[in-house]
């Protein structure tokens, strides 16, 4: 069975065609700058390379179109016709609380997305023009929804209600519901198999350190807490997004330099985090580039950073009562040993030491404690994709 993965954003649209009968990738792309100018296909199969075409894209329907095409195609193609595509399975951000877990795509659940549209207004509704555009150009095909918020659906109320008046839980629905849950839930049953013990066994803290960045406390295969909250803004410091602070800050702001709530939004997601502090960029290659000429503004980003991923384990552990693994995956927590190692360092107490020689590793699922280690830190390369693809095999 082929599966075609989709993951609609604002302008753009990410895609992989996957062979469930070995799990191989056999075409992957992006499109980019949707309904802009200069919008653009850059695609790969496995068996026939990479293409780049250019060409306008007004839309949604229009650009899965041109996915399909080249997915067909006799030149740079991966398969004869589209009938070889069996399901699609759309990466959907925001499930609220209707979604705990992945769903077949009918009427019902899409009135339930427009629904929760209105809590993820940049976000839901490319995923729900994806849905439709497939509606349309692939009548009849079996299609899945699978929800960045469903992993963290198991959080007892104490971790997802925010001392707020509760009326507004009631009223507006506000509450923390966290994101990344797929990309969670899946290095953690990566872990427990590395570890060789059943999840339910186990007290694990997942760290998902990329552009975005959230932990989760994963307590017997489920989540019970994570730092993201009613948006992606919460928790650690990111890219370009805050995370945690006072949030009296917004309102002296507004008053001090003049800012309506636009600007503090758009403060907020695009200039702060170690882009804000640093003034360097919001890429950590960068940072820590210039952290190491001597910029020390780059070096308080990554400390800021470093702190807080820190206080989350430490805080998790707390929670859970104890403490068997922490996992680090997504570009930064793949792909950086300074950044693991800084985290962990003076972890001890946890039952975590950092063996720098196995630790000196990109992109590889292993374990980079020493032997001695009661607690494994385990790297896993997260697979948002493939999951996505499980998840759909598994309802159609
Ligand atoms: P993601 O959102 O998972 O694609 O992660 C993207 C981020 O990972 C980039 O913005 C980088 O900051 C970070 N990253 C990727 N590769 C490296 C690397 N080799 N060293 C440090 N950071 C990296």
């Amino acid at each position: 069975m082929k599966i075609l993965v989709l993951n609609c954003g604002s302008s753009s649209l990410k895609y992989q065609l996957i062979n469930m009968e070995n799990e191989g990738v056999m075409a992957k792309g992006i499109v980019e700058r949707i309904g802009i100018e200069g919008s653009f296909l850059k695609h790969e199969s496995e068996s026939n390379g990479k293409v780049k075409i250019e060409e306008a894209m007004k839309d949604h329907k229009d650009a899965i179109r041109h996915v399909l095409e080249a997915l067909v195609h006799k030149d740079h193609g991966a398969i004869a016709s589209m009938e070889e595509i069996s399901a699609v399975g759309h990466r959907v951000v925001h499930g609220g609380e209707k979604f705990s877990g992945s769903v077949m795509i009918n009427q019902d659940v899409i009135d339930a997305l427009e629904e929760c549209s209105e809590l993820a207004p940049l976000h839901n509704p490319p995923n729900l023009m994806g849905i439709y555009a497939c509606q349309e150009i692939l009548p009849g095909i079996p299609m899945v929804g699978v929800f960045d918020t469903a992993f963290h659906q198991t959080m007892p109320e104490d971790s997802y209600i925010y001392a707020l008046p509760y009326e507004y839980y009631e009223s507006h629905k506000i509450r923390r519901y966290g994101f990344h849950g797929t990309s969670h839930k899946y290095v953690a049953m990566k872990a427990a198999a590395l570890m060789g013990k059943p999840i339910e066994e186990l007290k694990i803290v997942t760290c998902h350190l990329g552009n975005g960045a959230s932990i989760a406390a994963v307590d017997g295969g489920k989540s019970v807490d994570t730092s993201m909250g009613f948006t992606p803004l919460e928790g650690l410091a990111m890219g370009t997004r805050c995370g945690d602070m006072d949030p009296a800050i917004t309102t002296f702001l507004m008053e001090k330099e003049d800012m309506d709530y636009k600007e503090l939004n758009n403060m907020m997601n695009k200039k702060s985090g170690v882009l804000g502090i640093s003034g360097v960029s919001s890429d950590f290659r960068d940072i820590e580039e210039a952290a190491e000429k001597g910029n020390k503004r780059a070096q308080l980003a990554l400390d800021v950073y470093h702190k807080r991923v820190k206080k989350y384990i430490g805080a998790y552990a707390a929670e859970m009562g104890g403490l068997d693994a922490v996992v680090f995956t997504a570009g930064l927590g793949e792909n950086s040993p300074e950044s693991r190692a800084t985290i962990c360092k003076g972890l001890g107490f946890l039952g975590i030491n950092i063996d720098p020689d196995k630790n000196n590793v990109r992109g590889k699922e292993t374990v980079v404690t020493s032997d001695d280690s009661t607690t494994k830190v385990i790297l896993v390369p997260t697979n948002e994709e493939l999951a996505i693809a499980r998840e759909t095999l598994s309802l159609v």
